[in-house]
């Protein structure tokens, strides 16, 4: 065996790579997601063609009731398509059954809502880690830790959340939704309950979450300046998308 044979010269190692194929996270095919109230048909989603690569940040705008929540919830397998196909992770969610779909959603998504949603009698620990728990892999020590100093939380974790402000709040829930390392995390609004200084901090760190981990995000905001700090953004109107709907 020659040395050259085991060498692989540069330039060709990098055509290699480029030609590796990458999966999409999300995709979503002719998405319709309809409400009813009474007999009027409310169409949130009319048609929705989206696609998340890994890895990327991607930030939904809109105006209110364009449908930016109506499609997060179908993505993370909390409401149902009313038509077209949503596929996560290479899953058809459709195809799953409510077991499997819990599980998907389990394993594979974190979320973050505009209210913390976190639990009042536990303290930012045992917020963060009930959620290692629930998971069923028990408590990772080492992730734990990277997480909480990531979000700057080490110093916050014996306090229950009515002892902490509305942005160390949503950093526990950031760091919850992030704990099980989810190939997709999805944000609604996450800065939607925060003043400005405290938005600020929260962008930076899920930002901060995305170029040093790769984290995967979709977050929907109303702000420019949160939009700003995501590599994509995607423009809503009336159930549809009309601008950014793939990566370049
Ligand atoms: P956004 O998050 O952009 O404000 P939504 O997805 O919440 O928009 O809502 C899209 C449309 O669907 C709106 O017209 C809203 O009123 C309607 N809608 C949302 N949820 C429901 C529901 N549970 N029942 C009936 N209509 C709904
Ligand atoms: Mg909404």
């Amino acid at each position: 065996m020659t040395i050259t044979s085991t060498i692989r010269p540069p330039a060709e190692e990098l055509l290699a790579r480029r030609n590796l194929k990458v999966d999409p996270i999300v995709v979503t095919e002719n998405l319709w997601k309809l409400y009813y109230a009474g007999k009027l048909e409310v169409p949130a989603l009319r048609g929705v063609n989206f696609k998340v690569m890994p890895g990327e940040f991607v930030s939904v705008m809109g105006p209110s009731g364009c449908g930016k929540s109506s499609l997060l919830y179908v993505l993370g397998g909390l409401a149902k398509a009313s038509r077209g196909r949503v596929l996560v992770d290479g899953n058809d969610l459709a195809a799953l059954g409510d077991a499997e779909r819990t599980k998907l959603r389990r394993y594979k998504i974190g979320f973050v809502f505009q209210r913390f949603n976190l639990l009042p009698t536990l303290d930012a620990r045992g917020n963060i880690a009930i959620a290692q728990h629930i998971h069923g892999d028990g408590f990772d020590p080492h992730r734990f830790e990277v997480i909480t100093k990531l979000l700057g939380l080490t110093e916050r974790l014996k306090h229950r959340p009515s002892e902490m402000s509305g942005g160390e709040q949503q950093r526990v829930a950031i760091a919850r939704a992030i704990i099980n390392e989810p190939k997709l995390i999805l944000a609604d609004e996450p800065t939607g309950n925060l003043d400005t200084q405290n938005s600020e901090i929260v962008l930076s760190m899920l930002s901060q979450l995305h170029k040093d981990l790769g984290q995967t995000i979709v977050m929907i905001t109303h702000n420019p300046e949160a939009a700003a700090y995501s590599s994509r953004v995607v423009h809503m109107r009336d159930g549809v998308i009309v601008d950014g709907a793939t990566a370049n």
